[in-house]
C-alpha cells in the first residue's frame, strides 16, 4: 500500500494523529512545558483563589477570581497547541536538484591528476529582489532548493522553515512564517498570566494580614502557597515578559530571532521593514497562508531521475571513476562563495554544450560531463519535474551575476 507523505518524512519531525499533527524532534519538552504552566495554576486555584471566593460583597467577582485564570490558562495552552502542532512553514523538499539551475563552474575546479578540471555544480547563492533591493538567498543541500527569502534550514528539524525565527525547545517546534503569530501571543499571554498570579497571591497575603491584624511575615506562613507563587511567577515573568518585550521590538522592526542574532552588527538595511504599523499588520492581520506540505496525501510511486551530480553526502559508491572530479566542494551553510560562475544558460543546442565542456575539461572527465549535460537536457526535455516555489527567481538575465554584498 502507498506510504503517506508524513510516513516517508525525511524531515525529523514527529507525527501524530495519523499526519494531522506535527511536532519538532523534542516535543517531549512540551510535557514539561505543559507541567510548568499547568502545575503552578493549579496551585494557585486551590490554595489562593479557591479562598478569596468570599472575600468580595459581590458574589461573582469571588468566583471571577477563581474562574479567569482557568479560563485564561486554557487559552494560553490552546495558543501552546496551535505554535507546536502546526506546519510552521516548511518548504517541501526538491526531489533533486533543480536542473535549471546547473553551472559551469570554473572558480572550483577540481586538481586531477595535476591538470586542472571543471566541475558542475550550482551558485551556492542567488540574488532575488525584495522591496526593490537585492536579497541574496541561498542553496540548501539538504532540501535541493533555493530558499526563499528569510528561509532558513533548521538543523533540529531537519527542514527548511519559511520566515524562520527560531527552534524554540520550550514548544518543541520552529518558530516560522505560520505559527510566529500563534506563539507570540502564547508567550504575551503566559506573562499576563504570571502578572495575574503574581498579583492576585499578593492581594491574597495582604487579605490575610488584614484578617489577623499581623504582619506580613505572619501572613507569609499562612500561606506559603502564595510566597512560592508570587516568587514563581516573578521569576517567570523575568523570562516570558523580556521575551514579549524582545519579539514586540522584533515585530515593530519587521526582523526575525534569526536575522537580528546573524545581522546585529551589520548595520545592513532591513528590506522587509514597511514602517511600525504596517508591521504589526504583517504579523498579525495578514491572511496565513495554507501549508505547502500536504502530510496525509499518498506519495506517489514516480521517482523523478536525478541528475548524476555527485556531492559529498550523495556519492554514488559504485560510481568511483568520477568521485573526484565531480566532487563539490563542502560549503558551510551560511558561508558566502563568490566567483565567476559561467552558466550554461540557453540549452537550444546539445552539441554546443558539450562541445563547450569538453573544451574545457580533461579527457577523462569528457564522457562523465556529455553524460551529466545528456541527463540534464534529457530530463529537462522529458517534464519540468522542478518544483516551484511562490516566489520567483527565474529571471536569469536579472540575476546571472550573483554580487558579493
Ligand atoms: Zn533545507
Ligand atoms: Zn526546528
Amino acid at each position: 500500500m502507498a506510504k503517506r507523505v508524513y510516513e516517508a518524512w525525511k524531515g525529523n519531525n514527529i507525527f501524530f494523529i495519523c499526519g494531522r499533527l506535527i511536532f519538532g524532534p523534542d516535543a517531549k519538552s512540551l510535557l514539561v512545558t505543559l507541567f510548568l504552566i499547568i502545575a503552578p495554576v493549579a496551585v494557585f486555584c486551590v490554595f489562593v483563589a479557591r479562598h478569596l471566593r468570599h472575600e468580595f460583597s459581590s458574589y461573582n467577582a469571588g468566583y471571577a477570581i477563581l474562574v479567569a485564570p482557568i479560563v485564561f490558562t486554557i487559552h494560553v495552552l490552546v495558543l501552546l497547541l496551535l505554535t507546536s502542532s502546526r506546519d510552521p512553514g516548511i518548504v517541501p523538499r526538491n526531489l533533486h536538484p533543480p536542473e535549471e539551475e546547473f553551472r559551469y563552474d570554473t572558480s572550483a575546479s577540481v586538481e586531477v591528476g595535476g591538470r586542472q578540471t571543471p566541475s558542475l555544480q550550482f551558485p551556492r547563492t542567488k540574488e532575488v529582489m525584495v522591496n526593490g533591493l537585492p536579497v541574496r538567498v541561498k542553496y540548501c543541500d539538504t532540501c535541493m532548493l533555493y530558499r526563499p527569502p528569510r528561509c532558513s534550514h533548521c538543523s533540529i528539524c531537519n527542514n527548511c522553515v519559511e520566515r524562520f525565527d527560531h527552534h524554540c525547545p520550550w514548544v518543541g517546534q520552529c518558530i516560522g512564517l505560520r505559527n510566529y503569530r500563534y506563539f507570540f501571543c502564547f508567550v504575551s499571554s503566559a506573562a499576563l498570566l504570571c502578572i495575574y498570579v503574581f498579583a492576585i497571591s499578593a492581594f491574597y497575603i495582604k487579605v490575610l494580614m488584614n484578617d489577623h491584624q499581623g504582619t506580613v511575615w505572619r501572613a507569609m506562613k499562612e500561606s506559603p502557597a502564595s510566597v512560592v507563587l508570587m516568587a514563581y511567577s516573578f521569576i517567570s515573568l523575568w523570562f516570558v515578559g523580556g521575551l514579549t518585550g524582545f519579539h514586540l521590538y522584533l515585530i515593530s522592526t519587521n526582523q526575525t530571532t534569526y536575522e537580528n542574532f546573524r545581522y546585529r552588527s551589520d548595520n545592513r538595511i532591513n528590506v522587509y521593514d514597511r514602517g511600525c504599523i504596517n508591521n504589526f499588520l504583517e504579523v498579525f492581520c495578514t491572511k496565513m497562508n495554507p501549508s505547502k506540505n500536504d502530510f496525509r496525501a499518498f506519495v506517489t510511486d514516480e521517482q523523478p531521475q536525478r541528475p548524476p551530480m555527485h556531492t559529498p553526502r550523495d556519492t554514488d559508491p559504485e560510481d568511483n571513476n568520477n568521485t573526484g572530479d565531480n566532487r563539490r566542494m563542502k560549503v558551510e551553510d551560511d558561508m558566502d562563495i563568490g566567483g565567476d560562475l559561467l552558466k550554461i544558460s540557453q540549452r537550444h543546442n546539445i552539441e554546443d554544450i558539450e562541445a563547450d565542456i569538453c573544451s574545457r575539461g580533461s579527457d577523462g572527465l569528457n564522457h562523465n560531463l556529455s553524460e551529466a549535460v545528456d541527463s540534464v537536457l534529457g530530463s529537462d526535455r522529458r517534464a519540468p519535474v522542478v518544483q516551484s516555489d511562490s516566489w520567483e527567481i527565474g529571471n536569469e538575465g536579472k540575476y546571472a551575476n550573483p554580487k558579493e554584498t
